[in-house]
């Protein structure tokens, strides 16, 4: 029998920022149509060279619809979808495949309802209660202690779902704050304060005939709830990173569809492993596989999705770090820093700069980021401090 065959195959990504955009390179090489769902200045379009993208919102069934109609599988780049469009796309058009299933897409973009299965299924989780009103939210600071962590249930990145409560008096402030930043009503959730001494993270990748593969543990650090630095290998112990990984290839057995899933773990200071969260698609704290691996993450996405072999994981140099250029403030001035940043990396020896063509920075926004390759992770330490 002969291996399956990538040309000709044709993708459509819900979504088309830098997810979408760095998924257009290994489409390229692998001869993939690669189409994809958003605005028409999308940073995925600015790259891509591809005719056929669908311009519109990605939560619009009817576009979901026109993109299923021209291509063999539709994937995302973001779960914050319309997953119940992708469920009726599966019955209405049944030539098309969606991988990750839209069913798990539903899941995962509910922090609580994502918690919920993975509790069922035994994956280690910090204590965490549904809150449907303030008496809620004060009877949980009650058995949790404070501070404790409110959540949007839906929604939720770079911590915009998330409010610290650090006293009963601090319940009204978490409440209405949750509340503006992402639409009335907003179903909420509590999370016990989790008192990590390092946060880390595993791409895992699932092939379309339920093979798992795992990339290796790496540690992420977070500035203002961002993802700022992310060191591979993390500097953990073998045990560690070992268990990590099990638990993150255990979270991703809780949910069916092929594709790349995200795994954000907590390590505790006696060695426990606890999950924060899971997403359905590559992850920021993936991108250094790009330089570091053997295969990034983003071409084994399209090669799980499509039924390809799976590509291989590990890294190919000693260490990397990836740092995140993520804006200052608004307009031309934190246009000018971003500048600045990318300045000094290109002096820097195995750094490589990746810039995201959005036209405008604004505080917080994912401009670009830098990885830095090297043989040793001091050597990679000094290049970055560079
Ligand atoms: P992302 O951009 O990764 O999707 P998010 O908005 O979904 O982020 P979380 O991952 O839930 O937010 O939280 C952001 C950060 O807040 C975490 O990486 C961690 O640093 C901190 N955090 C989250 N939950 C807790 C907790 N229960 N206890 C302590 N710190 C937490
Ligand atoms: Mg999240
Ligand atoms: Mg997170």
């Amino acid at each position: 029998m002969s291996a399956p065959n990538p040309r000709g195959k044709r993708v459509g990504v819900l979504g088309g920022g830098q997810l979408g955009r760095m998924m257009m390179d290994p489409a390229h090489r692998l001869g993939i149509k690669l189409l994809v769902l958003d605005a028409h200045d999308a940073p995925a379009r600015h790259v891509s060279g591809f005719a056929g993208h669908v311009v519109g919102d990605f939560k619009d069934p009817a576009k979901i619809a026109e993109l299923a109609k021209s291509v063999d599988v539709v994937t995302v780049e973001i779960e914050h979808v319309n997953a119940e469009a992708l469920a009726d796309v599966v019955k209405t058009n049944t030539g098309v495949d969606i991988q990750p299933s839209p069913n798990t897409i539903r899941t995962i973009q509910d922090k609580f309802a994502q918690k919920e299965l993975l509790n069922s299924h035994g994956v280690p989780l910090g204590a965490f209660r549904r809150v449907e009103s303030r008496e809620d939210a004060v009877a949980v600071g009650e058995e949790f202690g404070y501070p404790y962590m409110l959540k949007s249930r839906t929604l939720a990145y770079d911590g915009k779902g998330n409010a610290v409560v650090a006293s009963a008096a601090d319940v009204d402030g978490a409440m209405s704050k949750l509340g503006s930043s992402v639409g009335k009503p907003t179903p909420l959730y509590a999370e016990k304060w989790v008192p990590f001494v390092k946060e880390m993270a595993v791409m895992v990748v699932r092939g379309l005939d339920g093979q798992l593969a795992s990339y290796p543990v790496v540690e992420t650090v977070h500035k203002n709830s961002i993802l700022d630095l992310c060191f591979a290998p993390a500097q953990v112990d073998g045990l560690v990173a070992k268990k990590a990984r099990g638990v993150a290839e255990k979270a991703v057995g809780c949910f069916d569809g092929a594709g790349m899933y995200g795994v954000e773990l907590f390590l505790l200071k006696d060695g426990t492993i606890l999950l924060n969260e899971i997403a359905p698609r590559p992850h920021n704290s993936g991108h250094y596989t790009i330089e570091a691996c053997h295969t990034s993450q983003f071409e084994n996405h399209l090669r799980a999705i499509l039924g390809l072999p799976l590509g291989a994981c590990g890294l190919k140099v000693g260490a990397a770090a990836m740092y995140n250029i993520v804006g200052s403030s608004d307009g031309d001035g934190g246009m000018k820093e971003v500048e600045q940043i990318v300045a000094s990396a290109m002096g820097v020896p195995g750094a490589a700069v990746h810039l995201y063509g959005k036209k405008e920075c604004r505080r917080g926004r994912k401009m670009g980021h830098v990885t830095v390759t090297g043989d040793t992770m001091s050597q990679v330490v000094d290049r970055v401090s560079a």
